[in-house]
Order: structure tokens, then sequence, then C-alpha cells
């Protein structure tokens, strides 16, 4: 097997002490394949309960704490923001960069999307960097150029090379919470775009790269997804706030 499953939960600003408390307990009886790792990215005010209920539980080595936002500086007087260096002190390994609702809600351009990346891998995160485009740019045929656009920043400001500490997850705007999910096949093609343009740049990087599909996933269609050759694993938003279809979901991933 050469590349990691990873399965992501997004609760958004979703989530409360209760739920840490029975995700953790019902996370820790759930089957998971080789090679499949769990990321749970709550609220930030939630990361060191998460991290202390899971302490006192069985919780496997398949499972780590993810965050949601962070600024791209390190310290400062940036009052109200969260640096990624914090983050990992409180045992943060992975954070979502780049999502839709940051980019359309807080304008975050693909330049300080780059600059996230680069603060995060900075401070031994691995950034799940979201792409994706919009209906009108999937009409317009144009889903290709808008991927491009938003994954050239960063590879010129990390360099490709850092790749290697990264994931990419693929999120249709249209399907983020909207129930409409791309077709296999139709996420399928584009997975396999986005593995053969980091390619053209290093193909060892491609190759090992966890590329995630993300938008609408739920327990029906998580299989299908998850089974095409380019797909590794999801990012999941509304569905990871219920337990028993959350688990579900994560056992039906499967390192490639
Ligand atoms: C997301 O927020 O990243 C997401 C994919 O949400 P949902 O699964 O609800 O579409």
């Amino acid at each position: 097997m050469k590349r990691l499953s990873i399965v992501a939960a997004n609760w958004k600003m979703n989530g409360s002490l209760a739920l840490v408390n029975s995700m953790v307990s019902e996370l820790n009886n759930v089957t998971l394949n080789e090679n499949v790792e769990v990321v749970v990215c709550p609220s930030s005010p939630y990361l060191a309960a998460f991290n202390a209920a899971s302490a006192s539980t069985n919780l496997s080595a398949a499972f780590s704490l993810g965050a949601q936002n962070f600024s791209e500086h390190n310290s400062g007087a940036f009052t109200g923001e969260v640096s990624a260096s914090m983050l990992q002190e409180v045992g943060v390994s992975y954070i979502i960069v780049g999502h839709s609702e940051r980019r359309s809600i807080y304008n975050e351009s693909s330049a300080l999307v780059a600059k996230k990346v680069k603060a995060a891998l900075a401070s031994g995160l691995k950034p799940i960097l979201c792409i994706g485009e919009s209906e009108e740019e999937r009409a317009a045929e144009k889903t290709e150029v808008v991927l491009a656009e938003q994954l050239q920043p960063v590879i010129d400001e990390v360099g490709i090379e850092n790749f290697k500490n990264v994931v990419i997850a693929y999120e249709p705007v249209w399907a983020i919470g909207t129930g409409k999910t791309a077709s296999p096949e139709m996420a399928q093609e584009t997975h396999q775009f986005i593995r053969e343009f980091i390619a053209k740049f290093d193909e060892n990087v491609a190759d090992k790269l966890p590329l995630l599909y993300g938008g609408s996933v739920n327990a029906k269609n998580c299989e299908e997804l998850f089974a095409q050759a380019d797909i590794d694993g999801g990012l999941i938003g509304g569905a990871s706030l219920k337990a028993e279809e959350f688990k579900i979901i994560c056992s039906a991933a499967k390192g490639k």
C-alpha cells in the first residue's frame, strides 16, 4: 500500500462538550481498515477537551486531532487569532486550510491560503488544503483552471517537496452542505486531474499524496466514492456530527 486514507470530520461551528465526550466514546469502538487515519476537527474551544477525553480511552493511534482555522502569523498583536504553534502545543496534528466557507465568507485569497499552509508546515502541522470550483465555474467548464489557480500559489509558496506533508481535499463548492454529491465518476475524474497536476512537479509526491473528496458525503455514498482509484478518503461536514453515520464512513475508507 502506498497511500494513507484519511477521513476528516469538519464540525464547523457546531458541537458541544457533550458531543466531544460522546463522539470519543463512540469512536473508541469503530473498526478501521489498514492504513486509515481519522481526524476530528472540532471548534477551537473543544480541542483540549477532545484530547483529554481521548486520553482516558483506548482511542487508537489512528485518531488525530485537527483544527479548522488559524492565523498566518506566529505571534503578536493579532487580537482574537490563534497560531499554528499554539494549536500544535495543545495536541493538534492537522489543520483545515482554504475551506470554501473561509474563502467566500471571510474573503481568504489563494495567496493568504498559501501563507497559512506555510505557517502550518513550519509548526509541524499537516494542512488539509481545500480546493474546489463553484457551480457556475463547473458549468462554464472552468473547473481545471480554477483548481490550478488555487494550487499554484501554494506550490510557489512552500515548494512541491513540502507537499509530502500536505493533504488535499477536493470539495466542489456546490456539493458542500447541499445534499448534492459529485458522482463517483465525476469526482474521480477531478481527483485524477489534481494528482496529475501535482505529478507534473513531482511524481513521487503525487503518488503518495492523500486526496480527499468532500461534499455531502454520507453513509450511503461513501463506499462508492472511496472505491475510486484517486479518492483517498473524505472531508466530512454534516455527517460527521452523527456518530453512527460517521463510524460507517470511517469504516468504509481503505488505504490504497
Ligand atoms: C465540509 O464542510 O467540508 C463539507 C464537506 O460539508 P458537508 O459534508 O456537510 O457537505
